[in-house]
């Protein structure tokens, strides 16, 4: 079937409000915009007929690459047979009730129950919602501040948006709310003195957060929010020692920890979830993306033992629970999580995440390592960035005006591959689905070194460096 391209844009253009675009541009034509026709494996193609490798699974979330089959046929029979019932009080389903039990268990660390929601924004807005019914019960109504990362991302809703931690998402909307705050981001490549070691920086980001705990009161901070490795702020995996560090500093004023692992749960890294490798020991987990590899929208939220002990006790107080969506449990999505995790466990992906994935880190580093416009290679499994320095040696930015970022993932697509533009600083991101294979990688990072290349040339010859 062909697609009038033209015309199907310009009815977009006239009636669609995107996310993340600059919105008069796109209506008026000024900007470009692509139909996405079709998907296959670690592929996509466009309405005119061009394919591009898929560098960064969608938006991190297709971790069982497109198209495949057993996933359309377990929600066309689940559609079938019953295509929604709600959750509330006390109704479910076979499938829910046996994903939960396997989550619990994948988890680990404690974890005893699952809400679900529909995305990572929902989510976090639920695990809000917890910490400060948690401490109502225990009687703590001043414990409710919520600590986050600058750098962090946790979703574009109200409080999510809030606990994000990239200006882009608040001054405009006049958040953060006044209750959730931002500590130091432990980017290593960015620590205030060049002589610091690793776990001296990791130390120093937990000085860093207890002095504001004590600033704050102690009495007034409910919990932490962290991603294992930092996400949409740039691709950065934590500095040795960092969660041990924090966790220490949590503990001894009584403070949650919240892992959002909606990007790295579900093997992007190697392993089932970040906070088991870094040893978070988180009380809340968020999980979404690679819960269904986005075959259908449905996230959720782990809650641990120890939470869920007093969560129980409020129903004494409150009656049933006053949170809940109409879609929580949602049976599609419910069935795109048991069939995508049983292709997950099937084909090993998280083993391969871990092999190929450091296959990717080599190849990365032996690559761009040394390349006059990288200022550094960093990632872990199959998640990788690239940030560009005007300055290898002193680690300078760029001006943000030239978009270096930008310019090298366009670059990429010309030569057929999707390598995301960060919103924050020039970084360049990688997260292919988790079935990419060896000479997939290859690929993948031909591709790149040719656009890095290329950016490099042009920058130079314009004289903009
Ligand atoms: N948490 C993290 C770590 C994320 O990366 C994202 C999305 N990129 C979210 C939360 C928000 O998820 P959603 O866009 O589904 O609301």
């Amino acid at each position: 079937m062909t697609i009038d391209t033209q015309k199907i844009i310009e009815i977009d253009r006239q009636n669609v409000f995107h996310a993340s675009t600059h919105l008069k541009q796109h209506a008026h034509g000024e900007s470009p915009a692509r139909i996405i026709t079709g998907a296959q494996g670690i592929r996509i193609q466009d309405s005119l007929g061009n394919q591009f490798i898929d560098g960064f699974a969608g938006l991190y979330c297709v971790n069982i690459g497109y198209g495949r089959n057993e996933m359309a046929e377990a929600i066309y029979e689940q559609a079938k047979q019953l295509a929604y019932y709600h959750t509330y009080v006390g109704h479910t389903t076979e499938g829910m009730a046996t994903l939960s039990e396997r989550i619990v268990t994948l988890a680990g660390q404690g974890m005893s129950k699952v809400y679900y929601g529909m995305s990572g924004s929902d989510a976090n807005e639920t695990q809000l919602k917890l910490v400060w019914y948690y401490n109502n019960i225990l009687g703590r109504k001043e414990k409710k501040k919520v600590i986050s990362r600058d750098r962090g991302y946790h979703g574009s809703s109200i409080a999510s948006g809030s606990m994000t931690g990239l200006p882009v998402f608040h001054a405009h909307f006049d958040l953060p709310l006044e209750r959730i705050k931002h500590t130091v981001a432990p980017v290593y490549y960015r620590r205030p003195d060049d002589a610091m070691s690793e776990l001296e920086f990791s130390r120093y980001c937990a000085q860093k957060l207890e002095e504001m705990i004590l600033a704050e009161g102690p009495d007034t901070v409910a919990a932490m929010i962290g991603e294992p490795v930092l996400g949409t702020g740039g691709i950065v995996p934590p500095p040795q020692g960092y969660w041990a560090e924090i966790r220490k500093v949590l503990d001894k004023y009584d403070i949650l920890l919240i892992a959002d692992e909606v990007v790295c749960g579900f093997g992007r890294l190697g392993v089932d979830f970040g906070s088991q490798y870094y040893e978070m020991k988180p009380d809340l987990i968020t999980v979404a993306k690679g819960l269904t590899s986005a075959y259908q929208p449905l996230s959720g939220v782990i809650v641990g033992e120890r939470v869920w002990q007093v969560l129980e006790q409020g129903t004494d107080t409150y009656g049933a629970i006053g949170h809940g969506y109409t879609y929580s449990g949602h049976p599609m999505g419910i069935a795109a999580a048991i069939a995508n995790l049983d292709i997950i466990e099937r084909e090993n992906l998280t083993g391969n995440a871990r092999d190929t994935g450091a296959y990717l880190q080599q190849r990365m580093q032996q690559t761009f390592a040394e390349h006059p416009l990288v200022g550094e290679v960093r990632g872990i499994g199959l998640l990788a960035a690239l940030e560009f320095s005007s300055d290898r040696s002193k680690r300078q930015h760029f001006d943000p005006n030239l978009k270096v970022g930008p310019m090298v993932s366009a670059a990429c697509l010309e030569e057929g591959l999707i390598a995301r533009a960060m919103p924050h600083g020039d970084i360049l991101g990688f997260a292919p689905p988790l079935v990419v294979t060896r000479g997939e990688v290859d690929d993948i990072v031909a591709r790149a070194e040719r656009a890095v290349n290329k950016v490099t040339d042009k920058l130079i010859s314009s004289g903009a460096w």
